[in-house]
This record gives C-alpha cells, sequence and structure tokens, in this order.
C-alpha cells in the first residue's frame, strides 16, 4: 500500500497532563511519521466547524466546550495504511473497552476525554487536514 496521509489531534486532557511527547512516542513508534504539528488554543467556533458531523449528537455541546477548554495538538500523520494504523494505537472511543497499549488505553481519562482524535476514512482524513493545515505547512 502507498504512503498514506491521516489527521490526528492531541485533546486538551493530554495537554494538560503533559503528555504531548508519550502521545506522539506512541504514534511515531506504531510507524507513523509527525509531518505537519501545530499547537492551537480552538475557539468554540472552530471546534464546532471541525466536529459538526456531530452537531446532532447529544455530547455535542459538552464535546465543543471540552476542546475549546485548552491547547491541543494538531498534526498530519503519514504512514503506510496510516488512518486504520492511527486507529488501531489510538484505541477504542471508550477507554474502558480500549484495547491494553492502546492510547486511550493508557491515558485517556473518559469517553469524552479520551486524549486523541483520529481520522476515520480517507474523505475525513483530506476534509480534516484541510481544515487545519495548507499544503506548504505539511512537510514529508
Ligand atoms: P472517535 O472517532 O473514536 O473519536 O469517536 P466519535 O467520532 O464517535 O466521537 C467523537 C468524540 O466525541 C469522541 O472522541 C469523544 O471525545 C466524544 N464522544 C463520543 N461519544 C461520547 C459520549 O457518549 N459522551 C461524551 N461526553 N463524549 C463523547
Ligand atoms: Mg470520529
Amino acid at each position: 500500500m502507498a504512503l498514506e496521509r491521516t489527521f490526528s489531534m492531541i485533546k486538551p486532557d493530554a495537554t494538560r497532563r503533559n503528555l504531548t511527547g508519550a502521545i506522539t512516542k506512541m504514534l511515531e513508534d506504531a510507524g507513523l511519521r509527525v509531518v505537519a504539528s501545530r499547537r492551537v488554543w480552538m475557539s468554540l467556533r472552530d471546534a464546532q466547524g471541525f466536529y459538526a458531523v456531530h452537531k446532532d449528537r447529544p455530547f455535542f455541546a459538552e464535546l465543543t466546550e471540552f476542546m475549546s477548554s485548552g491547547p491541543t495538538i494538531v498534526q498530519v500523520l503519514e504512514g503506510e495504511n496510516a488512518i486504520a494504523k492511527n486507529r488501531e494505537v489510538m484505541g477504542a472511543t471508550n477507554p474502558a473497552q480500549a484495547a491494553e497499549g492502546t492510547i486511550r488505553k493508557v491515558h485517556a481519562l473518559s469517553i469524552g476525554e479520551n486524549s486523541v482524535h483520529g481520522s476515520d476514512a480517507p474523505e475525513t482524513a483530506a476534509q480534516e487536514i484541510r481544515y487545519w493545515f495548507s499544503d506548504t505547512e505539511i512537510v514529508g
């Protein structure tokens, strides 16, 4: 399979606990390469735009308030099968159901404050990368 890119975020619960390096190391150890990275404190409006797909879900307000409650690291990751590989190393949405050794099993606090985001498909990866990065910011 050819090199693929995916979009990743280290969420505010993790930056607050100084886990940026620990989480990035888990991504790198899984074979993913950070080809773009920026620290952002997103506005509520940015969070609402980014998570628009979830706007009718009961947790939308909680999610967008949490995501704008502190700094986030937005990243583009590159590697073989990067989208699926990132989802695998992240673990299940609910840390109680996440596999041993995954980022969410090791670091997440709850189903909401679950430390990382990762795109779930090629279309969303492209869209989410474009939401946060211009082409010149991505250096492979
Ligand atoms: P993901 O792709 O594994 O991140 O999960 P989803 O796309 O289903 O949900 C997006 C994000 O919304 C999750 O990562 C959580 O931060 C949050 N979320 C999902 N379900 C719940 C829930 O039941 N309660 C709360 N508070 N947050 C949730
Ligand atoms: Mg998702």
